[in-house]
């Protein structure tokens, strides 16, 4: 069983420092961490939050993804596609179950779908030239209606391998809309012609 909360933070505690702060260590000696050590330090570490406060959208009735069901680049009867605009990496994809589902209660059928769309958006990303890469990530802390993310990872920016990509992201200045938009849509037609689905949200 693991350590309960009062446990784990006693057990990170217990490396840190007088003012609770952690040493830098693995990720930050990276060759390819975006913050030198020089001068970096370690937040201190907080007690646990019990119980801890609910994601956006627990509530199927307060769900952003639910009420949006119609926003997205490619659909079929289960799942829908977005682009997240704004982005620092060339293009960021989201897939999201239309029905109110995590990926702990994702029923098989989905299941079995998830891991299809994964590989085809994944070869789809990656065939986008000057595109490497496809990051696929899983997180759930922030919202509780599935969401898987794919990163696309600039061609020879060797930097940006690992991850560290979501925090180089967020550095990076906004890359030009009109050319992530336009990749969008290359990816969201190669997924029809691979997996079905359409472009608009119901069949016409
Ligand atoms: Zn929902």
């Amino acid at each position: 069983m693991a350590l309960d909360p009062e446990e784990f933070y006693a057990h990170a505690l217990a490396a840190a420092d007088a003012e609770q702060r952690l040493p830098l260590a693995r990720m930050t000696g990276w060759d390819i961490s975006p913050f030198p050590q020089d001068g970096l330090r370690v937040s201190p570490l907080r007690p646990p939050v019990l119980p801890e406060p609910p994601r956006h959208g627990e509530d199927p009735a307060d769900c952003a993804s639910c009420r949006a069901r119609d926003e997205g680049i490619w659909f079929d009867d289960h799942w829908r596609l977005t682009r997240i605009p704004r982005a620092g990496v060339p293009l960021i994809l989201m897939l999201h179950p239309l029905d109110h589902h995590d990926m702990a209660d994702l029923p098989d059928e989905r299941a079995a779908d998830m891991g299809v769309l994964t590989a085809h958006l994944t070869r789809h990303v990656q065939a986008v030239p000057h595109i490497s890469r496809a990051h696929v990530y899983r997180i759930g802390d922030g919202g509780a209606h599935l969401h898987l993310w794919f990163f696309a990872r600039p061609e020879g920016q060797a930097q940006l391998y690992g991850s560290w990509l979501p925090v180089w992201d967020d550095l990076l200045p906004e890359y030009p809309d009109d050319v992530a938009a336009a990749d969008a849509e290359r990816v969201a037609d190669a997924l029809v012609a691979s997996y079905g689905g359409r472009r608009t949200p119901r069949a016409a």
